[in-house]
């Protein structure tokens, strides 16, 4: 079999050109970074939890009409897209403060904001992806005015969707990050949700204990973040309850 074109190899995950014009196959990797890739570490099992959650969460977001870029699972490790022009802003909507937001702002991680806020941080490594305006976004021609009230309508209702679903298994949804592209139907432009959602860009903790149960357990050597995210897998009824370990996980289709 002829080898598949590599189009873009990132951290976490690598894109192949897809079987049809128009889609792309989305391969996760084990590979997990932090601090803009200054920690690295591989975790066995990761990729396949990504992959495998990252689709339980599209088709739930499809399924209440919220548009993404997810058609099909391929296989364990992979999935097919739709191919987008990504929209250069990481999209970070936050219910509670924790992160960058507690450290710039002073507020104690774990403080209740009074209500979802909505940031947008410019997708350049070399600058570390630096928090910005709308302001920014429009001046610079990275969003139109009408994409960022789009794309804070679309951040919301993930978050709304994101947020019921891990409370109704124990978990608290912190903050997460998505980013958005753009497609062309018949000449006009839409917007929908693309990359991943998955626990390497969200921070989940569970409701009683306050257990991290995202990135931030390699970030901070917290514990073993396939056992962490497998955990979140079971609970979502993902896995079968009785895997208690990533290595060697068992899908339900
Ligand atoms: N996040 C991400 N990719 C990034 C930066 C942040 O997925 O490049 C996620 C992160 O996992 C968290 C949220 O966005 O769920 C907010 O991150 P924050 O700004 O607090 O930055 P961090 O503390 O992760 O550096």
């Amino acid at each position: 079999m002829a080898r598949r074109k590599k189009v873009y190899e990132g951290k976490a995950k690598i894109l192949y050109e897809g079987p049809e014009p128009g889609t792309l196959v989305q391969y996760f990797k084990d590979d997990a970074t932090a601090y803009n890739a200054q920690k690295k570490a591989v975790f066995e099992g990761k990729g396949v939890l990504n992959n495998r959650l990252s689709e339980f969460f599209m088709v739930g977001l499809a399924g209440i009409g919220v548009p993404t870029h997810f058609i099909k699972r391929i296989n364990m490790r992979e999935q097919l897209i739709r191919m987008v022009e990504i929209i250069p802003l990481e999209v970070v909507v936050r219910n509670f403060a924790a992160g960058s937001m507690s450290t710039r702002l002073g507020i104690p991680e774990g403080t209740a904001l009074p209500r979802p806020i909505v940031e947008f941080y410019y997708k350049d490594d070399a600058l570390n992806d630096p928090l910005v305006t709308e302001e920014h976004a429009v001046a610079f021609g990275w969003a139109s005015q009408q994409d960022l009230d789009d794309i804070v309508g679309l951040a919301l209702r993930v978050n709304d969707f994101l947020s019921g679903v891990m409370m109704g298994v124990g978990i608290r949804l912190v903050d997460f990050k998505i980013e958005i592209g753009r497609v062309w139907e018949n000449d006009f432009p839409r917007l929908i949700i693309a990359d991943e959602i998955s626990p390497d860009s969200c921070r989940l903790w569970d409701i009683k204990t306050g257990q991290k149960l995202d990135k931030d357990v390699f970030r901070r050597d917290l514990g073993d973040l396939s056992d962490a995210y497998t955990e979140v897998a079971r609970r979502l009824g993902v896995l079968p309850s009785n895997v208690t370990h990533a290595t060697k996980p068992t899908l339900i289709n």
